[in-house]
Order: C-alpha cells, then sequence, then structure tokens
C-alpha cells in the first residue's frame, strides 16, 4: 500500500516533555493521539492503523493494515 504523505508530527512541550503526536496520512491529518502506549488512530482512506509504542527509554510508531 502506498501511504501517500506520511507524516508523524510529534509536540512536546519546553521542559522536552512529549504530549502528542498528529498524523498524516495519504495526503491528509488524520489526527492526534495523546504520547500514551498503545494509543493508535487508523486512517479513513487506507486502513492502515498508525500505533505509538513507548518503551522504557524510546517510543516506536508502527504503520500496519
Ligand atoms: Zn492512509
Amino acid at each position: 500500500m502506498d501511504h501517500k504523505k506520511l507524516d508523524y508530527r510529534i509536540n512536546f512541550r519546553e521542559n522536552s516533555q512529549i504530549i502528542s503526536i498528529e498524523i498524516t496520512c495519504c495526503d491528509k491529518h488524520i489526527g492526534e493521539i495523546r504520547y500514551k502506549d498503545r494509543e493508535s488512530k487508523q486512517c479513513p482512506d487506507c486502513g492502515a492503523v498508525h500505533t505509538i509504542k513507548i518503551q522504557h527509554n524510546h517510543f516506536h510508531i508502527t504503520c500496519s493494515e
């Protein structure tokens, strides 16, 4: 599947604390998720699910169909 213009915008405070992640998929802003383990958002166009996985000193954002 071709995710045209996939983008994750990470919002953080001045103290570098991460607040939220805004997701763009298929050229559209599909929404915002809180910085919380297993939070996810599904793209209404391609059906891809974007999920955040937080581990002890890092996090991943994965995209699955
Ligand atoms: Zn999409």
